[in-house]
């Protein structure tokens, strides 16, 4: 087993350090009593090829894994947490879709995250759903070859920025957990808009913000995985 970083993770902790240290730090202050989003900070982290490093390289990525992003997360947050969120909650958002989606679903998703030119996020919480996160009360209803959802998310991170959303919803009441299921929302979709924008004491360059899901139609192709896998997608 091997305990130490290899060259290319080394490669990829010394470039998040030097981003964090010659182009975060210097703005941190800025950005967090500003609460302003990180837009041109995710470009650069995209020029340097730093969003892929977790996706892999059939999709566009440099085929790393988890490692690899906490790697960079711990080198931005160094420089500044709130910055740091725009793309640890774009691989909370995307690992779904890593893990659990089908190959047509990444060749769709994945090659934008990866170059950077698209954010993610993930919806789980909500308001009687937070640790315990059985609570979901988000309904996604199949209708005809559309899933219908309905309902509001709370707290999610890159809310609004992001464009494409791994979204927890109820396919089956009656199963409880077991009846939550994982779907891909993409900004723009009718009916999905986004809510209120917290204004935190901390982290203030990541938005915080709501997911209001208002008979929002989705192809059924947007289902990850298969009904009933939502828990697991979440956990
Ligand atoms: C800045 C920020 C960003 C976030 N981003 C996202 C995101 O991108 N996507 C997303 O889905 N969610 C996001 N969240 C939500 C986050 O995941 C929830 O806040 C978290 O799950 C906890 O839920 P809660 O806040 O409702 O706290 P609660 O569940 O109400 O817990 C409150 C307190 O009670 C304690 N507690 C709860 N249950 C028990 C128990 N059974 N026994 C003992 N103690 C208990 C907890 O430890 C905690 O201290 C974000 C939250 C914040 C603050």
């Amino acid at each position: 087993m091997e305990y130490f970083l290899t060259e290319e993770q080394l490669m990829i902790k010394d470039l998040a350090k030097k981003i964090a240290d010659e182009k975060i730090a210097p703005v941190a202050i800025e950005y967090d009593e500003e609460g302003k989003f990180p837009d041109d900070i995710v470009k650069i982290l995209a020029e340097s090829d730093l969003c892929g490093v977790y996706i892999p390289e059939d999709y566009g990525g440099l085929g790393g894994g988890i490692l690899e992003m906490s790697l960079v997360v711990e080198e931005l947050s160094r420089a500044c947490g709130g910055i740091s969120l725009a793309f640890a909650g774009t691989g909370l958002g995307t690992f779904p879709i890593i893990l659990f989606g089908s190959d047509e679903q990444k060749r769709k998703y994945l090659p934008d995250i990866a170059s950077g030119s698209k954010l993610a996020a993930f919806g789980l919480t909500e308001a009687n759903a937070g640790s315990d996160a059985a609570g979901v009360q988000t309904t996604a209803v199949l209708d005809g070859n559309e899933y219908v959802l309905n309902g509001t998310k709370q707290w999610i991170t890159n809310g609004g920025e992001a464009d494409i959303y791994t979204v927890i919803a109820c396919t089956n009441r009656l199963k409880g957990a077991r009846g939550f299921s994982a779907f891909i929302v993409e900004k723009g979709t009718p009916g999905f808009s986004f809510g209120k924008k917290e204004n935190k004491m901390g982290i203030r360059a990541s938005v915080t913000r709501e997911l209001v899901f208002d008979n929002c139609r989705i192809p059924k192709e947007n289902l990850l995985s298969k009904e009933g896998m939502g828990f697991i997608v979440a956990m």
